[in-house]
């Protein structure tokens, strides 16, 4: 097919920018934290780029798991999506009340204290850019859920939960960096909260509720250990990073990063402009989105690999198809075709086959056809064959 890309992507293919070499002096040397990193500054990389702009365009993916070694830009690709996040409004409330909510169910929908700021005309939600939220390598249990603030008990022996990690990380994306060396109590938690959209904090006689639906990104370096399979399911796309093998890439990379290292503002500047209309275009994807709709030949087709992979966990189908709509949706159109499905069946599909569920299901097939033919021959020998015949 030789129809030229959307806008979108496009811009996400355009290698000119990418080899882009800016040769203007550079005018704030090494001062540290300015701008991110831009997205489109970023050499290669296709497929994580695309995996992540797919998961900002449509959250039901489940996020993305980038895998790679180090050094191959996956903390700085996550940062500077920072640019392209959609606004949205957001609660001032812990317990995630909304106008929206308010219109829905009521007074009875929302908290007391949302109540009387109604009461007062006030407003329960802002407009605000959605965020990232990193976990802090080390986060501990208590910063992920909360937990209560010990100053407060102690000074002036009142008792107050504080929100965690994850009340923070509601309707934003929240980046686990090496997640695979995370604690399990922690990655339990955010998993928990991830699948069920909020979680609940009991300490003594407190116990609250706490709204948690955010994009869950997640990075790891496989030479540092596997991650649980149960955790591997969990994330929708997974694209994997490998370090770029054409030297003229390489070198283009390098000069951006010594570009950025010098003046991140000049060089934000630079990129300012088609970041907008990235961020733009990603915006009117997201909102086609509800109106993609898939062909029964992209149905079949995608239907068709997970049956051949024998994959079990029924999540496939869900990032695969919504990942599908997702990119018709970058692309501009309202029709998921089968080359979609084709785009991002790797991405979608890859490490979903659990090998010690295959061992376990193949095991227990043995044991179960042995124990049936044990019931058979044990019923031949009772009724002589006529009634087992015609069971089978
Ligand atoms: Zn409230």
């Amino acid at each position: 097919m030789t129809t030229s890309p959307s806008r979108l992507l496009g811009l996400l293919r355009g290698q000119s920018i990418a080899h882009k070499v800016l040769s203007s002096p550079a005018t704030n040397l090494g001062l540290a934290e300015g701008e991110p990193f831009p997205f489109l500054a970023i050499v290669g990389q296709e497929e994580m780029k695309l995996a992540l702009l797919l998961a900002v365009i449509n959250p039901a993916i489940g996020g993305v798991l980038l895998i790679g070694a180090r050094g191959t830009a996956k903390t700085t690709a996550v940062r500077s999506l920072v640019d392209l996040l959609p606004l949205r409004r957001r609660s001032l409330c812990p317990n995630g009340c909304t106008e929206e909510i308010l219109d829905e169910a009521g007074l009875d929908g929302i908290c007391n204290e949302c109540a009387q700021r109604i009461g007062y005309n006030e407003p329960l939600t802002v407009e605000d850019r959605v965020r990232i939220i990193e976990l802090p390598l080390n986060a501990a249990l208590g910063d992920v859920v909360g937990g209560i603030n010990e100053r407060l008990a102690l000074e002036q022996r009142r008792l107050r939960l504080e929100r965690g990690i994850l009340a923070f990380a509601d309707g934003n994306v929240l980046y686990i960096d090496e997640v695979n060396l995370l604690d399990d109590s922690v990655t339990d938690a955010i998993l928990d909260a991830a699948a069920q959209g909020f979680y609940t904090v009991r300490r003594g006689p407190l116990n609250l509720k706490y709204r948690s639906q955010f994009v869950l990104i997640g990075s790891m370096n496989p030479e540092e250990g596997n991650l649980r399979p149960q955790i591997m399911d969990r994330f929708g796309l997974r694209a994997v990073v490998r370090g770029l093998t054409d030297p003229e890439m390489r070198y283009s990379a390098y000069e951006q990063s010594i570009t950025y290292r010098y003046d991140p503002d000049g060089m934000s500047a630079h990129y300012a402009s088609e970041t907008l209309i990235l961020a733009e275009e990603l915006q009117a994807a997201r909102s086609r989105l509800s109106g993609v709709t898939i062909t029964s030949e992209a149905r079949k087709v995608g239907l068709g690999i997970i049956q051949k992979l024998k994959i079990d966990s029924g999540r496939a189908e869900i990032t695969l198809f919504e990942s599908a709509r997702a990119y018709a949706a970058a692309d501009e159109r309202l029709v998921v075709r089968r080359e979609d499905i084709d785009i991002v069946a790797l991405m979608a599909l890859r490490l979903r086959q659990s090998k010690g569920m295959a061992i376990f299901l193949q095991n227990q097939e043995q044991y179960d056809q042995k124990l049936q033919s044990l019931l058979m021959s044990d019923s031949n020998t009772h009724s002589h064959s006529q009634d087992a015949r015609r069971d089978s």
